[in-house]
């Protein structure tokens, strides 16, 4: 039997994402701002493809391919008639692909497409069901014959450069000449040979490095950023001001040249744009999908305010820089003046990418952040979807907990939301010495308050938390933000500022560090022992809160495997509430403190032992983790997928096109996502893969660069 977490249930729940009361309240030009900001985002979602794996962008042109042709009831009737059973139509995907409508009007493209991906989407080889480097995984951010040593090479390279990761793929081959050479390929419309001047035509030529040859180059993903940008020029026309319009115009050129110092510049404008009736992001931008943690995954999102959630966050917001001196480390580990986010609640209309977040704290880049701050936004009808769990499918709580746990969850929620993304994300200073050589730290006053002794680590020019913790930094990034929440949250400032008190108040301090722990276990899904890494920095900081609190010990937490009524493996946690303050609160204050110091003072080598050791999966008593997991497996409730609404433009107004929470409903949102296309898209995207197939699945040598 097939390990269970690579396969997703024929019943797998649907829900929708509601956005119609935010989307009513808009003005006619707010909604046309949001309508082209909405097919930019769309349009760049499907790079995402393209950095996930060789078959991905093939199964998506042959699932479009088909339902352009025929749609879900059309496909299914054709399916009954020529015999096939309800349980086969569900099952047996090769059949009814090619005896679909599509394949008769197009017998070669959709045998070609299923040739590609038939196999691999259905693959459980170890190697081809999640991603990694190398022999450890399927990427696309990288050639298949790339290694974890040429990921640090090439790291190494472009941070001799002042290059950023972010816009980048790296492909190993062999150049013109022969020479083993790494392609660093940035995304952008432009390519090298169509060029005109520009802060990035210099950088384009072949380098030197450590005895390798690297050559830097553009026009990755070059049709598709050519179409976003289309749709930001005609956004531009529709700004609210003039930060909206300043942003769009560098997010233009960043996509046009390749340039992630443009992104920045447009990130410094989107910035300054505080409270905006329509919020929106794009680019590369996360890069938790990237083996090596340094290459950006494309995101676009379009979110509308949510004015009464908002009104609680900025209540929050006022109240950061006092709640900020609660934080277990010395003020001079603090950002010298906390630069006050724009912190909103919105709903999502659009979010193009590989999943949707409940909240998102951006710009990533550190320098950005620490000189010009950055935007927190919480998500309220993503919060609204994940919430939605039934009593009955509330796994490894007591029977008592299930009901304070189900009341609670949504408040509880919002104030970890509006914690980790506030005074998480946004405390909490780098050492930094310039390129200059200046200090943005009194190097003789500051002492360690884990050492006693002064600062003798910290970030030089040009390094940032990304590039130096590069495969821990975004989950222990995470950690530290979960932790302040949890932190936090015992502050009874806090719970006010949400309208709880009493013992209220206390049922919600209980249920959101309930429901950490409970997060802890359910996060061993994302564990693969095989390779002892873990797949998702969020489910990964909270197995490591979980141990933090279990080491805590006094029977503050518990965790123990028992038998469910089914008669298979089950499990309990439980948290003594009445050892939250007196064992918990000492035991996260010192982690978190641990944490801070080791972030600020750049110490890699000390942080890394510090996060992996908890982040260990084993077999050791009394939890014995690895046996855990399989629990975990085994009572997992696979996660939802989300419809999302469409616009689209009659005459001069946008109208909302919503679809039925259902399998049906989500293939017709994206049946109907790209109406002026056509095939031609899938084409556009064939083409892409198609251009760098040699570079995956092929031989282990190194193939030439150029096609
Ligand atoms: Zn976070």
């Amino acid at each position: 039997m097939a390990d269970p977490q690579y396969i997703l249930p024929n019943d797998i729940g649907v829900a929708s994402l509601d956005c119609r009361e935010a989307f009513g309240l808009l003005s006619p030009t707010e909604r046309l701002y949001a309508h082209h900001l909405s097919r930019a985002a769309w349009y760049g979602g499907l790079v995402v493809l393209l950095q996930t794996s060789p078959e991905a962008p093939h199964i998506y042109a042959l699932l479009s391919r088909l339902f352009r042709a025929q749609d879900p009831e059309q496909l299914k009737e054709c399916a009954l008639k020529e015999g096939l059973t309800e349980e086969e139509y569900q099952e047996k995907l090769e059949r009814l692909v090619l005896g679909s409508q599509a394949a008769q009007e197009h017998p070669e493209e959709i045998g070609e497409l299923w040739q590609v991906c038939g196999d691999l989407m259905f693959s459980l080889e170890p190697q081809q069901r999640h991603l990694g480097l190398g022999n450890e995984g399927t990427t696309t951010y990288f050639s298949e014959n790339c290694t974890l040593e040429d990921a640090k090479l090439a790291q190494n390279f472009l941070d001799s450069q002042s290059l950023s990761a972010y816009n980048t793929r790296l492909f190993k081959g062999t150049d013109t000449d022969g020479k083993l050479c790494f392609e660093v390929r940035l995304a952008s419309i432009l390519r090298e040979e169509a060029a005109p001047d520009s802060d990035m035509t210099p950088k384009l030529k072949n380098y030197e490095f450590e005895g390798c040859r690297f050559q830097v180059s553009r026009g990755d993903y070059s049709p598709l950023l050519r179409k976003v940008v289309e749709h930001l020029e005609k956004a531009k026309a529709f700004a609210a001001n003039s930060f909206q319009e300043q942003m769009l115009g560098q997010y233009v050129e960043s996509f046009t040249q390749g340039s992630i110092d443009a992104h920045k510049k447009g990130s410094r404008y989107w910035i300054q744009d505080k409270g905006p009736i329509v919020e929106s992001y794009i680019g590369f931008i996360e890069s938790y999908r990237d083996p090596f943690g340094s290459r950006g995954e494309f995101e676009g999102f379009v979110a509308v305010v949510n004015k009464s959630m908002s009104a609680k966050f900025e209540r929050l917001v006022e109240s950061a820089e006092q709640l900020l001196k609660e934080l277990p480390w010395p003020p001079a580990f603090e950002k010298d003046k906390f630069l006050t986010p724009d912190f909103t609640s919105l709903d999502v209309l659009t979010f193009a990418g590989s999943g949707i977040p409940a909240g998102i704290n951006i710009p990533n880049y550190d320098d950005v952040r620490q000189k010009d701050g950055f935007k927190n936004v919480s998500l309220g009808n993503v919060l609204a979807v994940a919430y939605a769990t039934q009593r009955e499918k509330l796994t490894f709580l007591e029977e008592e907990d299930k009901d304070l746990y189900i009341r609670w969850k949504g408040p509880s929620f919002e104030v970890q939301v509006g914690l980790h993304e506030l005074l998480g994300h946004g405390s909490g200073k780098l050492f930094v010495q310039d390129d200059k050589g200046a200090f943005n730290f009194d190097q003789n006053s500051v002492i360690n308050p884990e050492t006693g002794e002064q600062i003798s680590s910290w970030y030089r020019s040009g390094e940032t938390w990304d590039s130096k913790f590069s495969t821990i930094a975004s989950s222990y990034e995470e950690c530290r933000a979960e932790s302040v929440g949890l932190y936090l949250c015992l502050h009874p400032q806090v719970l006010e500022i949400f309208g709880l008190g009493g013992p209220e108040a206390e049922d919600v301090v209980y249920v959101n560090w309930l429901n950490m722990v409970r997060a802890g276990l359910l996060g061993l899904e994302f564990y693969t022992p095989e390779t002892a890494s873990w797949r998702q920095a969020h489910m990964q900081a909270r197995f490591v809160i979980l141990r933090v609190l279990l080491e805590a010990g006094e029977g503050l937490v518990t965790v123990v495997p028992t038998t469910g009524s089914d008669g298979r493996p089950d499990a309990r946690v439980r948290l003594d509430r009445h050892k939250i303050r007196s064992v918990g609160k000492p035991a996260l204050e010192q982690f978190l403190r641990r944490l801070q110091v080791l972030k600020s003072t750049g110490d890699v080598a000390a942080g890394r032992a510090l996060y992996q050791g908890y982040s260990a999966v084993t077999d050791a008593a009394p939890e014995n983790f690895l046996a855990l997991r399989e629990t975990v497996l085994l009572r997992k409730e696979a996660r939802k997928l989300i419809v999302q609404p469409n616009t689209c433009l009659e005459g001069s107004q946008v109208q909302l096109l919503e679809y039925e929470a259902s399998a049906a409903g989500l293939i017709r949102s994206f049946s109907e996502r790209f109406p002026e296309d056509g095939p031609m898209l899938e084409e556009v995207l064939i083409g892409l893969a198609k251009a760098d197939a040699r570079f995956w699945r092929g031989p282990k040598e190194t193939p030439p660069l150029k096609a």
